[in-house]
Formats: structure tokens, C-alpha cells, sequence
């Protein structure tokens, strides 16, 4: 039988976030055995353990990272790079050529686990996969359904459709388990009055829900001005032209009431201060994917906006088709590599991440699994 360790070992890292307060400098764990013994301040961990050696294991010790957003079923989809429409007709195309499927989200999947994610928010859009995440993922999350369906004429007919696939599912759920959730995939993508009813929806059935939103500047001008390339994109691909709503992508959704809903929303990257203050005021969590948006030239995500009125902010990596892997934790490495505040950073890479797929953060404490404790 293999001898446990029963010394006691002090583990300290750059930053220690154990799920409590803030990030720690100066903080760690010590650990006896295979448990944490104590956590907290690494001068009260000296004062308790005199005589236990000191490890420093590396740049960050603590609760492990969630990845909030991704598209496991298009992790067969080369990464595209170049401005947001080109990328939307790369997956388009990829997609008719049935490149989308179980196949490529348990690849997705395998990979997800081999970067040590402990939960994920995945966009889903194929029926089987749905079914496979809700009834075999190893890992707990949220699945969120994704819909496009900008033909307001359709939008009863879809939301039904939606919502008997939705109740279908909602049986399969474990506990502990991956949730079922919504994505209206964004605002320009899914008409107003679906829009409204698929939000009206989740907060009445509490679903969580995920809606990209204020990704790129072509999205931004199309909401204010009804020009640019998403406009002229969205009228050949539909055949419908809307008139433009004459207002940014948040100040849109608020208007329609879906951020009573307390959507997550994905990207949020051209925002205005007034648009922050909004999503502030709904209580609306945002999730950021950094190298998906450089990948795609859609401008930096306002941190510091955000930081001022107290928005919770998750990170997640998007999918293969925008980004160089599925590891969230390289997300936090450009992240500190830009120069961002790593205490902000290390928070939105686990504590943001719960919140925004609505689960509890674990917490490390005295006698919590060392396997649960996650450095690098
Ligand atoms: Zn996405």
C-alpha cells in the first residue's frame, strides 16, 4: 500500500484565490496529506506549520478555471482569422459540408478535460450532441440551445418548436450534471418578437440563457445606422432588410426587455458607457473570449468600463473556428500578457465563470481533496 505524506507542506503561487474575498498575494494552502489543512494569509500558515517546507507552484493556486463559452460542435472547423463577416461565412460553410456534429464536440469535449476545465458553457446546435452532453458529460455546465431564426413571420412557429425540444430535454438533466439553457444565437440573427419571447421564456422558467452581443463594429454600425458589411451580409443571406433600430446592441435588448432575463452576453466588446451602466443595472454578466476577438479584429474588450460599475465578467475561449484551442487558461495568459490586473483576471477565469453559467463556485477549505486544489 502506497504511504500518504503525512508531513505538512506549504503550497503558495504569484496570486492564491481559494473562492472567498479577493485574490491573495502572499496566500496559500497547507496541505497534510491529501487534504487542505488551512488556508489563508502565508504568515498565519508559517505560525502554524513552522516546520513545513514552503512550494511555490507557480503564477496561480486555487479553485480551477471554467470555460463560459464555447461551440464544442465546431472543433473540426479550421481557425479562421480576419474581420467578423468573413468568419461567419467560414462556419457556414464548413457547416454544409457537415463539418458540425457528436463527432467533433467529443473531440471538443476530450479537450476541454485535458486543459482542466471544471465546468464549460457550450453552444449547442446539433440535437444529438444536446442529448449526449445532457445524459455523458464528464463535466458539469450549461447547454445552451442555439437559435437563428431572423424572419419575424416565423417567430410562433419557432418558439414553439424551441420550447417543446426545451421541455423534452429538461427531462434528461442530472443532477450535478450539464443544465439545459438558450442561446438566441444575437441580436441581429433572431427576430424582435422571437427575441422577446424566448427571453420572457427562460425568466419564467428560469433557463439560463447566453446571447452574443456587441461583437464586432460591423454589428454595431448595422443596430445604429442599418449600413455596413453585416447589413449588406444579412440582406443576401435572408432577403429581408429590418429598418435600424437606431440604437447600440445593449440599449436594443433592453429595449425588447430581455435583459430581464439576466442573459449572459457573449463578447460584449463595442459598448458604450450608457450601454455598461445598463448591463450593471440588470444584473446581466458578461463572458469575454480575448484571442477569438483579436483573431477576428473586433476591438478590445473595456475592462476597465466593466471594472468601474461592477460587472461580473467570465472568460471563455469561443470555438476551434476562432481560436487557436479550447484552453481558457491561455484566454488568462494574454490577458496578463497585455499588461491586464491579475487579481480581476484570475477572478474572471473561476469565480466568473461560475457565476455566469449560474453555478456554485467551490470553495478551498480546510479539507478539500488536493485534487481540487489547481496551480500552474
Ligand atoms: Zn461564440
Amino acid at each position: 500500500m502506497p504511504r500518504i505524506d503525512l508531513r505538512a507542506h506549504i503550497w503558495t503561487a504569484d496570486l492564491v484565490y481559494t473562492g472567498f474575498g479577493a485574490p491573495m498575494r502572499a496566500g496559500g494552502v497547507a496541505v497534510v496529506g491529501e487534504h487542505v489543512a488551512q488556508t489563508g494569509p502565508l504568515q498565519d500558515l508559517r505560525r502554524a506549520y513552522p516546520d513545513a517546507p514552503i512550494e511555490h507552484k507557480g503564477r496561480y493556486l486555487g479553485i480551477p478555471p471554467v470555460n463560459a463559452h464555447t461551440h464544442l460542435d465546431l472543433s473540426a472547423v479550421p481557425r479562421y482569422q480576419g474581420a467578423y463577416v468573413g468568419f461567419v461565412r467560414h462556419v457556414i460553410q464548413h457547416t454544409r459540408r457537415g463539418a458540425r456534429g457528436l463527432e467533433a464536440a467529443r473531440r471538443g469535449m476530450a479537450e476541454l478535460q485535458s486543459h482542466r476545465a471544471a465546468a464549460f458553457g457550450d453552444i449547442v446546435t446539433r440535437e444529438e450532441v444536446m442529448r449526449w452532453l445532457l445524459t455523458e458529460s464528464p463535466l458539469p455546465g450549461v447547454a445552451y440551445w442555439e437559435v437563428i431564426a431572423p424572419d419575424p413571420t416565423k417567430a410562433a412557429e419557432v418558439f414553439r418548436e424551441v420550447r417543446a425540444r426545451i421541455e423534452r430535454w429538461r427531462a434528461l438533466e442530472r443532477p450535478g450534471g450539464v443544465r439545459v439553457g438558450l442561446s438566441p444565437h444575437a441580436p441581429h440573427t433572431v427576430s424582435a418578437p422571437l427575441l422577446k419571447r424566448l427571453a420572457e421564456y427562460a425568466r419564467l422558467e428560469g433557463l439560463p440563457m447566453q446571447i452574443h452581443a456587441a461583437e464586432s463594429p460591423a454589428e454595431l454600425e448595422y443596430f445604429q445606422r442599418g449600413t455596413g458589411p453585416l447589413a449588406a451580409f444579412l440582406r443576401e443571406v435572408t432577403g429581408l432588410s429590418h429598418p435600424a433600430p437606431g440604437m447600440t446592441p445593449v440599449a436594443y435588448l433592453a429595449e425588447l426587455g430581455v435583459l430581464e432575463a439576466r442573459p449572459t452576453l457573449v463578447h460584449a466588446v463595442q459598448v458604450t458607457e450608457a450601454d455598461v451602466r445598463i448591463l450593471a443595472e440588470a444584473g446581466v454578466r458578461v463572458v469575454s473570449c480575448p484571442r477569438s476577438n483579436a483573431g477576428l479584429e473586433v476591438g478590445r474588450f473595456p475592462w476597465g468600463l466593466y471594472g468601474k460599475y461592477g460587472v461580473e465578467v467570465a472568460l471563455g475561449t469561443d470555438s476551434r473556428a476562432s481560436s487557436p484551442d479550447l484552453d481558457v487558461r491561455a484566454e488568462a495568459q494574454a490577458l496578463l500578457e497585455a499588461g491586464l490586473e491579475p487579481r480581476g483576471v484570475f477572478r474572471a477565469l473561476t469565480r466568473g465563470g461560475y457565476r455566469a453559467l449560474g453555478l456554485a463556485a467551490p470553495r478551498l477549505v480546510r479539507g478539500t481533496p488536493v485534487r481540487q486544489v489547481e496551480f500552474w
